[in-house]
């Protein structure tokens, strides 16, 4: 049963990873985009998110430009905008993980080729991956942002600088906005001077604190204005 079910998962897996079919429904596809119309329209769409930070709003009836949430509102984050167009839901979820835990270089093409769909009106002078800690990075395999930055700084012919992470980071994922951020102070350098306009590339926004901190570094190398390009946004944690 066991057998069986590992050698169904890597048939699945072996077609998704084959060109001409659709990544998602495994039907013949002869786009070269990796996926089928009806597959892409029925991605979780983050099209309400909060034009600051692509935080998903409640009210959905807000007018475009008063969208808004509260959070950068009251604390204005250091990036002008935050391009995550997706949601981190099934699918996305599985394409992620495929890409950052299995080393897919097919679902990270796949995820290159969404941001591509759905990039920034204006791109930046410079690609900014989020960096990570040597060791973390040597553990992983690889820094699944830079591996982005990269292919999307070759697809769109933009340079890639890259930060450092100055200490291992504890684990953010039982942690609320205002922890992160204390958790991540002073976290990132980057060498100066920078172009005026930076876009800082990771592949989830969870609740901004790591933008918010590699933008206040890249602002004090001598960045004018940051934005933020991720594949997908995660809702904001209830505690904060
Ligand atoms: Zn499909
Ligand atoms: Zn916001």
């Amino acid at each position: 049963m066991h057998l069986m079910h590992w050698m169904g998962k890597a048939s699945h897996w072996f077609r998704r990873g084959l060109p001409g079919y659709c990544a998602f429904c495994l039907a013949a596809d002869q786009s070269d985009r990796g996926w089928c119309n009806e597959c892409y329209q029925m991605l979780p769409w983050n099209t309400e998110g909060c034009l600051q930070c692509k935080e998903p709003l409640k009210d959905r009836r807000l007018p475009y430009i008063q969208r808004i949430c509260g959070h950068c509102l009251t604390n204005p984050p250091a990036f002008k905008a935050t391009t995550a167009e997706l949601l981190y839901q099934d699918p996305i979820i599985e394409l992620i993980h495929d890409f950052k835990f299995n080393f897919s270089p097919r679902a990270g093409t796949l995820l290159v080729e969404l941001m591509l769909a759905n990039a920034p009106i204006a791109l930046g002078d410079v690609l900014l991956p989020v960096p990570m800690f040597r060791s973390r990075a040597r553990a992983r395999g690889f820094n699944q942002a830079h591996w982005l930055a990269n292919q999307l700084g070759q697809r769109l012919n933009l340079p890639v600088i890259n930060a450092v992470c100055t200490r291992r980071l504890p684990s953010q994922r039982s942690l609320n906005r205002r922890q992160r951020e204390e958790n991540l102070l002073g976290a990132f350098q980057v060498q100066g001077p920078l172009p005026d306009h930076v876009t800082i590339v990771d592949d989830v926004v969870t609740t901004g604190a790591t933008g918010q901190a590699l933008a206040v570094a890249a602002l004090s190398a001598g960045a004018k204005q940051i934005g933020i390009w991720a594949v997908a946004r995660t809702p904001l944690d209830k505690s904060c």
